[in-house]
C-alpha cells in the first residue's frame, strides 16, 4: 500500500481519517499493519500489501475461488486478443488518451481484465474487490506506483468521497444482493465533471427460465468444488456442440447463442486451452453466483438522474450500459469526519 492510496482510504464506517501502524515494509510500500478509525475504534488490516475492510467470509467467497481458478483466462494480455478492451472503450466511450495522470477507480475488479486496460492508458487506478479475487489482481497485473488494491465493500466504500477523475464498475451490479444501492455509492466517489460507467445484465426470458436458471437451481446449492466440477464437464459437453452449430448456414449462429454457454467465436485465434478455460470462467460465472438480479434501460436511467448526472445515457448493448457527469458546480460531498 502507497502513501497515494493511503492519503484516500478512509473508515467505510464512518469516513474519518485513518492511522497507521506498519509492521513491514517502507512507508510508502506497506506490506503488513493496521489501519485504525480513532473515530469508531475499527481497526482494518493490511495483508500482502492490500489494506482489508471486508469480513474474511463474503457472499463474494465463490467469485473470490472462481479467479483463483482462471486468473490468467480473463486478461487481453495472456489471450493476446482485444476484447476487454474493446468492451471498456466501447461502454464508457472514454478516450486512452484522456485517461493518462487521471485517477480511476474500478469497482469490482475481479482478476483485474479493466484495470489492465485502465493502466495501460497511463490512469492512477485503484482497483477494488470485495472477494479475494482482488490477490489474483495483483498476481496478474504485479506492483506499480499507478496500481492500488483494495479489498473493500460497494455499499461502504472505505474511500474520501469526490476524488475521482473516472469510475467504472463492468459486470458486478447484477450480481450484488441490492444493485441500486450499491449503484449509489458510485457518483459519490467522482469530483466536479468526473464520469461514471457503469454496466448490468438485461432482463431476458431465456435466460430467466431457460437451462441456465434450472442448472443455478442444482449449482447455487452444491458445495463450490462439485459446482465447479460440473461446470467445467457441462463446459466440455457444449464447446465442442457450439463449435459445430457455428458452422451451420443461415440458422448456425441462432442456434449458438440459444446454448447455455458464453459465445467464444471472438476467441477463436486463441489457444484452444484458454479460449476453453474462458468458457469454464464464463460457465461458472453463471452457474455459480449466488445472486442475479437483473436489470433494465429505463431503471439505470433513471439511478443516473437521481444521482444528479448529467449528459446521461442508457442503452442495451450486450449489457445494458449506463453513463454520466457529475455536474462542474456540484460541490462534492465531504466526509463526515476528516
Ligand atoms: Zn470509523
Amino acid at each position: 500500500m502507497r502513501q497515494d492510496l493511503y492519503q484516500r482510504l478512509r473508515c467505510p464506517r464512518c469516513l474519518a481519517r485513518l492511522g497507521l501502524t506498519i509492521e513491514a515494509g517502507p512507508p510508502d510500500h506497506v506490506v503488513a499493519g493496521w489501519l485504525d478509525c480513532w473515530s469508531c475504534v475499527e481497526k482494518y488490516p493490511i495483508v500482502n500489501g492490500i489494506p482489508r475492510f471486508v469480513p474474511v467470509m463474503n457472499y463474494a467467497d465463490s467469485f473470490g475461488l472462481l479467479w483463483d481458478s482462471f486468473q490468467q483466462a480473463v486478461l487481453d494480455s495472456a489471450l493476446g486478443v482485444t476484447q476487454s478492451r474493446d468492451r471498456f472503450f466501447r461502454e464508457t466511450t472514454w478516450k486512452p488518451e484522456d485517461l493518462r495522470d487521471k485517477w480511476l477507480l474500478e469497482i469490482g475488479c475481479g482478476a483485474g481484465r479493466f484495470t489492465e486496460i485502465a493502466f495501460q492508458c497511463g490512469a492512477n487506478v485503484v482497483a477494488v474487490d470485495y472477494s479475494s479475487a482482488i490477490d489474483a489482481c495483483r498476481r496478474n497485473l504485479g506492483d506499480d506506483p499507478r496500481l492500488h488494491y483494495v479489498q473493500g465493500d460497494i455499499y461502504s466504500l472505505p474511500l474520501r468521497p469526490g476524488m475521482f477523475d473516472y469510475v467504472c464498475c463492468f459486470g458486478v451490479l447484477h450480481r450484488l444482493p441490492d444493485a441500486r444501492a450499491g449503484f449509489r455509492e458510485l457518483p459519490k466517489q467522482l469530483k466536479p465533471g468526473g464520469q461514471l460507467a457503469v454496466d448490468i445484465a438485461p432482463r431476458r426470458f431465456f435466460r430467466r427460465f431457460g437451462p441456465t436458471a434450472w442448472f443455478r437451481l442444482l449449482t447455487t446449492r452444491l458445495p463450490y468444488a462439485q459446482s465447479m466440477r460440473f461446470s467445467r464437464a457441462l463446459t466440455s459437453c457444449l464447446l465442442p456442440l457450439q463449435r459445430v452449430l457455428g458452422r451451420m448456414p443461415f440458422i448456425g449462429r441462432w442456434l449458438q447463442h440459444q446454448l447455455p454457454i458464453a459465445p467464444v467465436e471472438t476467441l477463436s485465434a486463441c489457444r484452444a486451452d484458454l479460449v476453453h478455460e474462458r468458457a469454464c470462467l464464463a460457465m461458472c460465472d453463471r452457474l455459480m453466483t449466488q445472486h442475479h438480479q437483473p436489470g433494465d434501460v429505463e431503471s439505470v436511467a433513471q439511478w443516473l438522474k437521481d444521482a444528479g448526472l448529467e449528459q446521461i445515457e442508457a442503452c442495451c448493448d450486450t449489457l445494458i450500459v449506463g453513463r454520466g457527469r457529475k455536474p462542474r458546480g456540484q460541490t462534492t460531498q465531504e466526509p463526515r469526519a476528516a
